[in-house]
């Protein structure tokens, strides 16, 4: 007797943000090197406002592949009960020193402290996040300007899993200003066809389902299950939810990564997806904040218009 068994689905390929963000680095540690020759050596600020213990991990992590890659890094820490003045301060000094390239305020700020005055405190030509107006408008004009790390993280992932996006229609899924919008930005630069999904969307999953791209930055564990997904999609899971386990507490995106992979054809794991290539494309933004920086220092097109000493 023959038994008839159907064979079990095909399951989506992980997109290895691990393998693709080394590589991203070493193109920075070999650009670095280059810059060596000319007495240029890139320098990055990170500022840290009190003690919170996610933004410990995470300033540790950037400082250690800062190193790896031949970028100096400059650690600075202030009292979590500083006061928005002295942060001012701060970074007023770090934006007239010439030997600082990149200024990171590692986010979120204590309560008491307007992020919004902060972040645009940072000279636009050193703010490697990308946050400041100045950048976000180059960036919905096209002007090569800093532009945030994990939604260009994002892109370099999607250029390496399906090569020309031009055509493809994307969804993504949030709007925030340091994820959601950009990203949506950058997907359209990309010639695709994009849909902004968010919490007032009627039907997000049908939606969802009409997407070749899916980039889901929500902060929602498990949001997104098979039944949003058309089968064949490219899913990039931006989420970094904090969920417990049975041995504890575990990290896991907006995706239901296992139901997701029935149907997609590639798919970015948590960890090791998308968390990777922010660190490595912070260090490309310093990389590319010197050169712009020294393109102005010797009189070439200013792509930032305000001086580097403002
Ligand atoms: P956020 O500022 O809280 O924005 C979340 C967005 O999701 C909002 O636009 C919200 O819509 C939308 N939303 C909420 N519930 C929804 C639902 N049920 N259906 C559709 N849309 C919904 O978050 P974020 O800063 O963009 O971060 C998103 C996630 O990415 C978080 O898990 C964060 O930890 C993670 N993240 C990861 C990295 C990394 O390096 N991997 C970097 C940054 C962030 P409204 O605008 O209507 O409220």
């Amino acid at each position: 007797m023959t038994l008839l068994i159907s064979p079990p689905p095909a399951l989506a390929r992980d997109i290895d943000g691990k393998a693709i963000s080394a590589r991203v680095l070493d193109e920075v540690r070999e650009e670095v090197l280059a810059l060596a020759e000319e007495q240029i050596y890139p320098a990055l600020a990170v500022l840290l406002v009190g003690e919170d213990p996610a933004s410990e991990v995470y300033v540790r992590n950037k400082l250690l592949r800062a190193k790896e890659v031949g970028i100096r890094s400059l650690e600075h820490r202030l009292a979590e009960n500083a006061s928005q003045n002295e942060v001012l301060e701060l970074i007023a000094q770090l934006n007239a020193d010439a030997s600082v390239n990149g200024i990171l305020v590692q986010l979120p700020l204590p309560a008491h402290i307007d992020e919004q005055a902060v972040i645009h405190a940072i000279h636009p030509i050193k703010d490697v996040d990308g946050f400041h107006r100045e950048n976000v408008g180059g960036l919905v004009q096209g002007i090569e300007v800093l532009t945030p790390c994990t939604p260009s993280g994002c892109m370099r992932l999607l250029r390496e899993t399906c090569g020309d996006l031009s055509g493809l229609h994307a969804v993504v899924i949030g709007r925030s200003n340091i994820v959601g919008k950009p990203m949506a930005t950058l997907l359209l630069q990309a010639d695709c066809s994009v849909s902004v999904v968010h919490s007032r969307s009627v039907d997000a999953p049908t939606l969802c389902r009409m997407a070749d791209i899916v980039v889901a930055a929500v902060g929602r564990p498990h949001l997104i299950d098979a039944s949003w997904l058309k089968p064949g999609a490219v899913v990039i899971d931006v989420g970094i939810n904090r969920i417990a386990g049975e041995s504890g507490p575990r990290l896991v995106g907006d995706v239901d990564y296992a139901s997701a992979r029935t149907v997609a054809s590639a798919i970015t794991p948590v960890p090791g997806g998308v968390g990777p290539m922010t660190i490595a494309y912070l260090l490309k933004n310093t990389l590319i904040a010197s050169q712009l920086q020294r393109a102005v220092q010797l009189g070439g097109p200013q792509v930032v218009s305000v001086p580097v000493s403002g």
